[in-house]
């Protein structure tokens, strides 16, 4: 298994890590030929989603990444990643790639005192740790949408097919959990492919 880790901005060598932990496979993608790789998954970490945005577009990469995820390439978008996967940022004038249906909010929880730490629910597992950092939450999703977290009524986790979001940073703790939910949706992938 091959995992490319969109690496042109934001804490992307954190998710790097975790799939060495996980015994996984993993490459930066730094620029357009860096897409031509197979791969088996896709991760967009978190970041800023207006620079990752304009970089995707300036280096010419937009159109590639949104269509190996429209043809069902496995992604998995942290925080700023969620916002770029999202059909619709409600409080913000772009939306992205938009392959998911999802409703995203972006500095859901203010700019300020919009960074911490919690314990949550993670598709039914309990006491996951999960890190904000001004971070969106998911207002609305769509009917194919598995919602997997919820925080103070928000949800801050889901799926729909291949696609994976979530408004929290998984990379920034020691907990393996949400990556691995992330490589067995690859694998069954590939089982189904
Ligand atoms: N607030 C950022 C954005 O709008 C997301 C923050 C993050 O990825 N930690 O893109």
């Amino acid at each position: 298994m091959q995992i490319g880790i969109l690496a042109l901005q934001g804490a992307f060598i954190e998710h790097y890590k975790m799939l060495k932990s996980l015994n996984v496979e993993a490459f930066e993608i730094r620029q357009k030929k860096d897409l031509d790789k197979p791969m088996d998954g896709i991760i967009l970490p978190g970041g800023e989603s207006t620079t990752m945005y304009k970089l995707l577009k300036d280096l010419d990469m937009f159109d590639i990444v949104k269509e190996k995820i429209e043809n069902g390439l496995p992604v998995f978008g942290t925080c700023a990643g969620l916002l770029l996967l999202a059909k619709k940022v409600n409080n913000h004038s772009t939306s992205y790639i938009q392959t998911m249906d999802i409703v995203a909010k972006k500095n859901a929880y203010g700019r300020q005192l919009g960074s911490f730490r919690t314990y949550g629910t993670f598709n039914n597992k309990e006491n996951v740790p999960f890190v904000f950092i001004r971070a969106p939450f998911i207002e609305s999703v769509g009917e194919d949408v598995e919602v997997l977290s919820i925080v103070d009524d928000m949800i801050v986790a889901a799926r729909q097919g291949n696609q994976l979001a979530t408004a929290f940073h998984p990379e920034l703790t020691d907990d393996l959990t949400i990556h691995q939910y992330f490589i067995s949706l690859i694998e069954n992938n590939k089982k189904t492919s």
